[in-house]
Parts: C-alpha cells; structure tokens; sequence
C-alpha cells in the first residue's frame, strides 16, 4: 500500500524541474514519517532546531545516505553542534555568525556548504542581510575560506500576493547573478533555497534550486 506521504511527495516530484532539490521539512514529525519519506525517496531533510534534530538523527543512523540541512536560525553557541551534524547550513544570517563557522570548521573533515539568508523585502520579524547589509559585507564573507558559501537563501514576508512572490523570489535570483558577475573567489551563488509549500511553485518559476517543504509532504501538524 502506498501512504499518503509517498503520495505527495511522487506528486511533487512529479511536478518540480530535475534540477529542483526537494527538502523535507521535518520539524515537529515523527521519525516513522521520515522514514516513509525516505522509502518514497527523500535524501534531503530540513531541521530548524538542534535540539530536535539531533535524537532524530540518531534514531535514522541506518540510514547513512541522508543529507541533513539545518533552516532555522542559528544561535552561537549552537554553531559547533550545527557543523557537526548538519551537510548544509541554509540559514547564515549574519556576518558574525558566517566569521564562527569558518573558524569552527578548521576542525571538520569537510567543508561546510552554506546559504547566505537575505531579507529581500523588509521584515522586522526575519534574521538575515538586507540587500545594502548584504552588498557591504561580501567581501569580508569571501574571506571566509573554508566555507563552501553556494547560495542564498529566502524566506518571504507573510501576506504577499502571487504577483509579489514572484516578484521578489527574482529579485534574489537576480541579486545572486549579479554577485556571481563581481567575482568573488569563494562565493559562488549557484544555489538558490526558497520556496514553501504555499509558495514553491513561484520560487520554481523564479529558479529556485532547493525548495523547503514541510506542510505539502507531511500536512499540517498540531
Ligand atoms: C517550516 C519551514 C519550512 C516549511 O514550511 P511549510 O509551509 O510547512 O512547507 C520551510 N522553511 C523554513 C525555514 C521553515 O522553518
């Protein structure tokens, strides 16, 4: 019998561009629902708290192909933890916290991969660079070596209307372009993280590259 999960997600594939990184938000879902999402074939799994995802990993151990992205904001002293675990940092929001990382992954086996989170549109309540902030501080984040620095990462304001998402969801495509055009040696913006699950379709549209999906694979929690 084929659960609903691997329903959605063989829908969603079905629907997204080769190219399109579908990640498993799993926030608040239980580990036999990851697995489901596993057997339906998910590799790539978004947590947004350590402390959530860490007794999750452990109980997936069997599963050693899983590439495990964390999305949340990220607190300092979790940073060492977060490199430890985690393939992927989507949610780099700042160049202090960009500057820890790099001086904490001297001691991994691999480089981190990291997204830069940009604040396209104003929004008081989100961590990341505005645009102006972001543009001040890349070359200090290109001196940042030893992180793979590959993308930027989004998270919209609530409230936006389909012409706005989309709108804004290129306007980060563009911002990366252009960042790509001054070349930096270590930032290379091919990546691109946006789009929910109400929101995934216009971030395709806009070239999204990674698509962050929680509520569309799994439904609503709680
Ligand atoms: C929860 C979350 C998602 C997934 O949201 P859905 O609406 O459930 O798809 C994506 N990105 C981030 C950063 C999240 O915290």
């Amino acid at each position: 019998m084929t659960s609903l999960i691997a329903k959605r997600i063989t829908k969603i594939r079905s629907s997204l561009p080769a190219k399109v990184r579908p990640i498993a938000v799993t926030k608040k879902v239980s580990v036999a629902a990851m697995r489901e999402a596993y057997a339906a074939g998910i590799r790539d799994f978004g947590e947004n708290r350590i402390q959530e995802a860490l007794p999750k990993q452990e109980q997936l151990q069997d599963l050693p192909d899983i590439c495990w992205h964390f999305i949340g904001h990220l607190q300092s002293n979790k940073a060492k933890k977060a490199l430890e675990q985690f393939q992927w940092i989507h949610t780099c929001d700042s160049l202090k916290l960009a500057q820890r990382l790099n001086r904490l992954a001297a001691d991994l086996p691999s480089p981190p991969q990291v997204c830069l989170q940009v604040k396209i549109l104003p929004d008081p309540d989100k961590y990341g660079w505005s645009v102006p902030e972001l543009r001040a501080d890349l070359s200090a984040l290109d001196q940042c070596k030893r992180l793979k620095i590959k993308g930027l990462m989004t998270i919209l304001p609530l409230g936006l209307t389909d012409e706005e998402t989309l709108t804004a969801f290129q306007e980060v495509r563009s911002l990366a372009t252009k960042i790509n055009q001054q070349n930096w040696s270590n930032l290379q913006m091919q990546e691109l993280s946006m789009g929910m699950s109400a929101d995934y379709h216009f971030a395709v549209q806009a070239g999204a590259t990674m698509v962050r999906l929680g509520r569309i694979i799994f439904g609503e929690i709680e």
